[in-house]
């Protein structure tokens, strides 16, 4: 699982650590883009609140995520899970959803909040695949994305109003996750500032680092901090 506000990288890294661990990505973001694109009734219920910046609803959030996991490339390969648990509520309904297994790591990626209003501020995304680009790293020809062909854009909720309430949100209701996932010695916390890639390679370092402690027999309550890693301000570059 993975936390970070706004503009932290999380969907970007996601998508590359999807591949590297070939298991499913599933982002509650994009599956309610999704259901807005299709105008379904959750999409047309959804779309209001999204715009503005606002939680939906727990138990609607739950039951589609309950859906996703319970799907055959989920059971078989575990998953990826981005923007989901977002309240403590969510977070507990999710472990009765998983009982008797857990989740086994929860990724922290940090960024100053000034960075990510910089980020977000020049954001633009693919509304076909999702893809991330910025002003600063657009796609190839004419804003359409470079792997589908898709129209990229600024997404709705990229407005500095509701920039303001989702972060307002994250430091009210989604932060407190990362004490609570620390407490039960499932997280990792790694440093989101730096270009894609580097930040990538962090996050398989701290994740190996930890499944090799793991398997060396420490106690899975026993909390050492990973291997610190140097702030990189300066290899900056486009991300999320
Ligand atoms: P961001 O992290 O940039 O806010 P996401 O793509 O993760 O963007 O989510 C977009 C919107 O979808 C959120 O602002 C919210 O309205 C809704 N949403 C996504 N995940 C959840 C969730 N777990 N609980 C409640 N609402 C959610």
């Amino acid at each position: 699982m993975v936390l970070g506000k706004q503009g932290a990288g999380k969907g970007t890294q996601c998508v590359r650590l999807s591949h590297h661990f070939v298991v499913p990505h599933i982002s509650t973001g994009e599956m309610l883009r999704a259901a807005v694109k299709s105008r379904s009734p959750l999409g047309l219920k959804a779309r209001e609140m999204m715009d503005r910046g606002e939680l939906l609803g727990d138990d609607i959030i739950m039951e589609m995520v309950g859906q996703r996991i319970a799907e055959p490339d989920a059971r078989a390969r575990g998953f990826i899970l981005d923007g989901c648990p977002r309240t403590t509520h969510q977070a507990e309904m999710l472990a009765d959803l998983l009982a008797p297994i857990d989740i086994d790591l929860t990724v922290d990626i940090e960024v100053p909040t000034a960075q990510v209003l910089r980020r977000l501020a020049g954001r633009r995304v693919c509304t076909d695949c999702g893809a991330n680009y910025s002003v600063d790293a657009p796609p190839k020809v004419n804003w359409t994305c470079d792997m589908c062909g898709g129209e990229v854009v600024q997404r709705p909720d990229d407005t500095e109003e509701a920039i303001r309430r989702r972060l307002d949100l994250y430091e009210h209701e989604t932060a407190p996750l990362i004490d609570w996932y620390d407490a039960r010695d499932q997280l990792v916390r790694v440093n989101g500032v730096g270009s894609p890639d580097v930040v990538l390679r962090r996050i398989i370092r701290s994740l190996e680092q930890r499944q090799a402690r793991r398997r060396g027999g420490s106690s899975r309550r026993r909390r050492r901090p990973e291997s610190p890693e140097p702030a990189s301000p300066t290899d900056g570059g486009p991300s999320n």
